[in-house]
């Protein structure tokens, strides 16, 4: 009765706050399993960004409800974004739930877990569904356990990688977006307590850590000074930097305005600060950004891309863009396409404009149709293609450093990444993994590159 599945839904926050549920579960005595099928419980971690994330999430509950039905033991919770943004509206829809906890609740899901499944041996009444909904003060703090993966990746191969959260929240009024609605406003854990996770996670055998929040650069703002010219995201950075066992740092996501000469400075100072930079653009067209309500022009995004390929020339760039915001003309898709392919993107994400109620621009006239929506989706999906093959092409030949992640989807090599974030796959043995090896790329393709470890 106690072997829980979480599925998530959405971003890399996301991710992270459902390993740590994971990892709060388990210190309570649960089994985390990797399918639903063998589950006494399902959890799923919501993402609200774009409509059709939440509908699949919606069609997913309604079928574990349907299971439910035939076994009402079975325990069905919905968690994050989707239930902060519908609150107990979605209980109409799906009047079975166990348990709904939103964003700032997530390190209560033990203690409503322990209560459900006392009421299912017996103690007490089965209460109806526990909503949990509220803001905490300090709940930033609550996100830092991780599931030790030493033992279960079946290779016997240890965890290399983390994510690690910083910050909750987001004070930006993008108008398209709902975030500030779902995680509320920024709130930034203390320096100490991150590098203190980083730690711990370094004498584990983790060697690439990933610092995430809404928007990085916005990190400690509020709450620690700037010293010496440098921000607290700076300051962190520095400190991470620091830790002996952690080879590569990397963040996500960051926002353009946050890229001030400290930040690039630190790209030119930090060796184990990764060559790839995530930099969310959206649009390309002045008119869009300022209707979006994003705080600089395409002519501003350019000096930062240049800034940073000054300080570091073989920076890899990733981005989000939205394509289909209301009143997007031809003209101002023209202008996004041009700027990603000056930029030369090598990674993005490319969404269509979702309506998201209560945003302003769900108020704005324009509505592009679905048919453009996808030609331009699929103009920017080409050029991504033949960008990141033209990227990677670059790469044979060459012998790149490589940290060794594990076993490859297929289990037959072992995969790892550059420290520009590409993947390689290579022949070797799996007491390479967590090392830095060099490997000779032999072949490219747009998504990944094969090589042998030299
Ligand atoms: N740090 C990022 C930034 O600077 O904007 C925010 C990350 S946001 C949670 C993830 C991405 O989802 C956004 O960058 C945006 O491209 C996309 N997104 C947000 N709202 C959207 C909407 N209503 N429709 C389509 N895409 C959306």
């Amino acid at each position: 009765m106690n072997r829980v599945y979480i599925k998530t839904y959405g971003c890399q926050m996301n991710e992270r706050d459902s390993e740590a549920v994971a990892a709060m579960l388990r210190a309570r005595g649960y089994v985390i399993v990797d399918t639903e099928r063998t589950a006494d419980v399902v959890l799923l971690n919501t993402c609200s960004v774009r409509d059709q994330a939440e509908q699949k999430a919606i069609g997913k509950a309604l079928n574990l409800a349907a299971r439910k039905r035939k076994a009402p033991d079975f325990v069905v919770g919905v968690m994050g974004c989707m239930a902060q943004n519908r609150g107990t509206d979605l209980l109409d829809r799906l009047p079975d739930l166990d348990l709904l906890v939103g964003t700032q609740k997530f390190h209560q899901v033990p203690d409503h877990l322990d209560h459900i499944m006392a009421t299912l041996r017996g103690q007490g009444p089965r209460p109806s569904t526990i909503v949990d909904l509220e803001a905490e003060a300090g709940s930033q703090n609550t996100i830092r356990d991780h599931l030790d993966h030493g033992h279960d990746n079946g290779a016997g191969a240890r965890q290399v990688t983390a994510f690690i959260s910083i910050m909750q929240g987001c004070n930006m009024a993008c108008t398209f977006c709902i975030v500030p609605k779902t995680r509320g406003e920024e709130r930034s854990r203390p320096i100490d307590d991150i590098v203190a996770e980083a730690e711990q996670l370094a004498a584990r055998g983790v060697r690439d850590v990933t610092l995430l929040g809404q928007i990085v650069t916005s990190y400690g703002r509020r709450e620690f000074p700037f010293v010496d010219g440098r921000s607290p995201f700076v300051q962190l950075l520095e400190r991470v930097h620091a830790i002996p066992g952690i080879a590569r740092i990397r963040f996500t996501s960051p926002h353009p305005r946050g890229f001030k000469d400290d930040l690039v400075q630190a790209f030119r100072d930090l060796p184990k600060l990764c060559p790839n930079v995530h930099l969310p653009l959206q649009s390309g067209s002045d008119r869009i950004l300022r209707l979006m309500n994003r705080p600089y022009t395409r002519d501003r995004y350019l000096e930062i891309i240049e800034s940073l390929r000054r300080a570091v020339p073989e920076m890899y760039f990733s981005t989000d863009i939205i394509v289909g915001f209301p009143g997007e003309t031809e003209e101002d898709f023209e202008q996004t396409r041009d700027i990603f392919e000056r930029v030369g993107f090598d990674m993005a994400y490319i969404f269509k404009y979702s309506v998201r109620s209560g945003t302003p621009a769900a108020e704005m006239a324009g509505a592009v149709s679905t048919e453009i929506k996808e030609r331009r989706n699929q103009v920017l999906l080409d050029l991504l293609h033949i960008q990141s093959l033209m990227r990677n092409l670059q790469l044979v030949g060459r012998t790149v450093e490589v940290l060794v992640e594990g076993p490859d989807k297929v289990g037959r090599r072992l995969s790892g990444r550059t420290a520009g974030n590409r993947l390689v796959h290579f022949a070797g043995d799996v007491r390479l993994v967590g090392e830095l090896i060099d490997v000779k790329i032999e072949r490219a393709s747009a998504a990944s590159l094969v090589g042998e470890v030299v």
